[in-house]
């Protein structure tokens, strides 16, 4: 590590690593100069969460201008969870969380304190989703101060990790019916195929992807799959 990461370190709380293979040659205008920014680094949150953020630094050739700027799933995450918690909030209070509070206060002052504890539970999660959606917001501005100029692997890094988290369906669905047919859905089999299942997931930072990419795509295919099969009327 040189001084100047350790400098980085202690003052964004970041970790520097070197770029990625499809991150490389990727150049952004410089808001100040107009001159041309270069990706330097991988920069991350030095917290262990999976759902820590993620982005690259960039430098101005020109100036001393630089930026931290998200990655793409960075910001879905933000954005995601934020929608994810008010959700949650909307479908508490259209199910009874103002009519249980109100019964509670009925019921005792133990009732009582203990619905206050839950509506303070509530407003927090609400700032929670606040929060992340006001993070959310303010990454995506970020991109948009410091205009891409050239990202020549953008095509690959965004349908690498949609096609490899679109795999462990396809490769689910093989597999199920293969064992269905010929095995008689035999069990030894199955756990078997529940480890290719999960493969591309394990392989995906080789291939220049990232565990966190790929299992977000997983799961945007199940939310996409489960739409589809809800529009069909399968279930
Ligand atoms: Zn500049």
């Amino acid at each position: 590590m040189t001084k100047q990461q350790v400098a980085t370190e202690k003052t964004t709380g970041r970790i520097q690593k070197p770029l990625g293979e499809l991150d490389q040659g990727q150049k952004r205008q410089c808001c100040h100069c107009g001159g041309v920014m270069q990706a330097e680094m991988q920069e991350a949150e030095s917290e262990p969460y999976p759902w820590r953020e993620r982005g690259i630094r960039f430098s101005c050739d020109s100036c001393d201008e630089t930026a931290w700027i998200a990655s793409s799933e960075t910001i879905m995450i933000s954005l995601a969870s934020s929608l994810l918690i008010a959700l949650g909030i909307i479908y508490m209070l259209t199910n009874g969380l103002v009519d249980f509070i109100g019964f509670s206060f009925e019921s005792g002052i133990g009732a009582a304190l203990l619905s206050l504890l839950l509506l303070l539970i509530v407003a927090l999660f609400a700032l929670g989703a606040l929060y992340n959606a006001r993070r959310g917001g303010a990454l995506i501005l970020a991109h948009r101060t410091y205009p891409v100029i050239d990202d020549p692997n953008s095509a690959k890094r965004f349908f690498l990790p949609l096609s490899l988290g679109l795999l462990p369906w396809l490769l689910a669905i093989g597999a199920g019916y293969l064992n269905y047919t010929f095995f008689d859905d035999s069990e030894i089999l199955g756990v078997l195929a529940m480890v290719i299942v999960c493969s591309p997931i394990a392989f995906s930072k080789k291939l220049g992807s990232s565990v966190r990419e790929v299992f977000l795509a997983v799961f945007f295919w199940t939310v996409l799959g489960a739409a589809g099969a809800w529009a069909f009327s399968a279930f």
